[in-house]
């Protein structure tokens, strides 16, 4: 069993630490860490719009926290439980995306984005994409085809960042 820390932010309980990511013996990580990220995308996400729960886990080359994301309205603001979503051209703008408010919190924790590996839910956005190429991150594991823009492939491949999707038995976004 290996034992992994990690930090997180939720609408309701700011950020969190000291908690641990559990793995199983003889299982395979990338799996094991996408699951992990699904169930606690579920409890965390604060915005019942299609296509589901959207959450992050950025995997830091050196650094021993984990970020992990869900899709949230910024600190301190009321959740689309609380007042409704906001919509602009038929999806709902109020939440940070799971990718950005991973990065966010990297940045605010001290903590290189640099050579990260990215697992994010749903196929990261075309913004989330251009973000994740800046922060310098090398690798992106999705398990949800929400996004699908040639515009993401490009800037994603002319950023050098390899994305992989990870078979996991989604019920939404595939
Ligand atoms: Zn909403
Ligand atoms: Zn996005």
């Amino acid at each position: 069993m290996i034992k992994i820390p990690y930090i997180f932010r939720g609408s309701v309980a700011g950020l969190i630490e000291n908690d641990v990511i559990t793995i199983p013996e003889n299982s395979i990580l990338e799996i094991e860490l996408m699951k992990f990220l699904i169930s606690k995308a579920k409890e965390l996400y604060t915005c019942k719009r299609p296509p589901g729960p959207a959450g992050a886990l950025l995997v830091p080359l050196h650094a021993r926290d984990y970020i992990l994301a869900s899709a949230t309205a910024p600190p301190g603001s009321r959740t689309c439980f609380e007042i409704g979503c906001e919509i602009e051209n038929g999806h709902c703008v109020r939440t940070n995306h799971a990718e950005m408010i991973a990065i966010a919190i990297a940045a605010q924790q001290g903590i290189p984005t640099y050579g990260a590996t990215m697992y994010s839910i749903l196929k990261p956005c075309y913004q989330c994409a251009k973000l994740i190429a800046e922060a310098g991150i090398f690798r992106i594991y999705f398990a949800g085809k929400a996004y699908d823009e040639q515009r993401t492939k490009d800037v994603l491949s002319f950023g050098s960042v390899e994305i992989t999707k990870l078979e996991v038995g989604l019920d939404y976004g595939n």
